[in-house]
């Protein structure tokens, strides 16, 4: 009886509450969002849920692991870090703690983001990463890092083979801004190759006065023809300018996934006659 009692109780407690709201669907980081603020320029919000993704195509075999120019600076040729240095809070750097075997790096728990200890503006850059096969998850959780040309520009690393993502998040795209023309992307456990042609921005004082353009090549099939960047890689807002350097570091984003990269190596563009 005395259950009874406390069973109606707790009907007519129930009965007393309002009817919950319908809870909002603002998307997420598999579909998209729907409450992000709107790209300048562009028919897209930010991570737009209603952003056609881009078409698939197989690339073909794609030169991998070849022999850099006589003239690039190799970044990482599968040996060492001497060229690297691990950033923390603050700007405050120390040892890289990212793990080489076989001729990779790969990042591991708590790694942290990578960065060159040398600066480049204008650049040719070359790299090959690897999604291990083992990787699990879904959306951006899923083989997550990324290219941060002059440590703020960002081309994506993602799982874009079968993970489904926003069209500006997934493999190749200039994060938030532009998805690539195509979906060039390999399947994990396989090595994919970006050829990255940057255009650093320029800055007088406090003002833009020409803004970063790239060119990506993604396992030979281009994916960005000197796109115009609309300003630092940025999570669900509008990408904008903020003055630095002519020349920064390159960056390795680490979004505590462990991809996997190699032969990295970057060449100045530097007009012919003031070499
Ligand atoms: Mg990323």
């Amino acid at each position: 009886m005395r259950y009874l009692i406390l069973f109606g109780l707790a009907l007519s407690l129930a009965a007393q509450q309002p009817p919950a709201a319908a809870k909002e669907d603002h998307g997420d980081d598999k579909r998209g969002y729907t409450d992000t603020p709107q790209i300048p320029g562009q028919q897209w919000k930010v991570h737009d849920a209603a952003r056609p993704r881009p078409r698939k195509v197989a690339p073909g075999t794609p030169l991998l692991n070849e022999a850099p120019p006589a003239d690039a600076i190799v970044l990482f040729d599968g040996k060492d870090l001497s060229k690297w240095v691990s950033l923390g809070r603050g700007g405050t750097t120390s040892e890289p703690k990212w793990k080489i075997e076989d001729g990779y790096m790969t990042i591991p728990p708590k790694g942290g983001r990578l960065a060159t200890k040398e600066k480049f503006g204008d650049c040719q850059l070359h790299v090959e990463w690897m999604i291990p096969s083992d990787v699990k998850g879904a959306g951006q959780d899923r083989g997550n890092s990324g290219i941060e040309i002059m440590m703020r520009y960002e081309i994506q690393v993602l799982e874009s083979f079968e993970n489904v993502t926003y069209a500006d998040g997934q493999a190749a795209s200039i994060y938030g801004q532009w998805p690539p023309l195509v979906n060039a992307s390999r399947p994990q456990g396989e090595w994919n190759v970006y050829d990255i042609f940057f255009e650093a921005p320029k800055f007088e004082g406090e003002k833009l006065v020409k803004p970063a353009y790239v060119t990506v090549v993604h396992n030979g099939i281009m994916v960005h023809h000197r796109q115009e960047i609309l300003g630092a890689a940025v999570h669900r807002r509008v990408a904008k300018y903020t003055p630095h350097g002519a020349e920064e570091p390159l960056s390795l984003q680490d979004h505590g996934h462990p991809v996997r990269y190699r032969n990295i190596w970057i060449r100045k563009l530097t007009p012919y006659d003031q070499q």
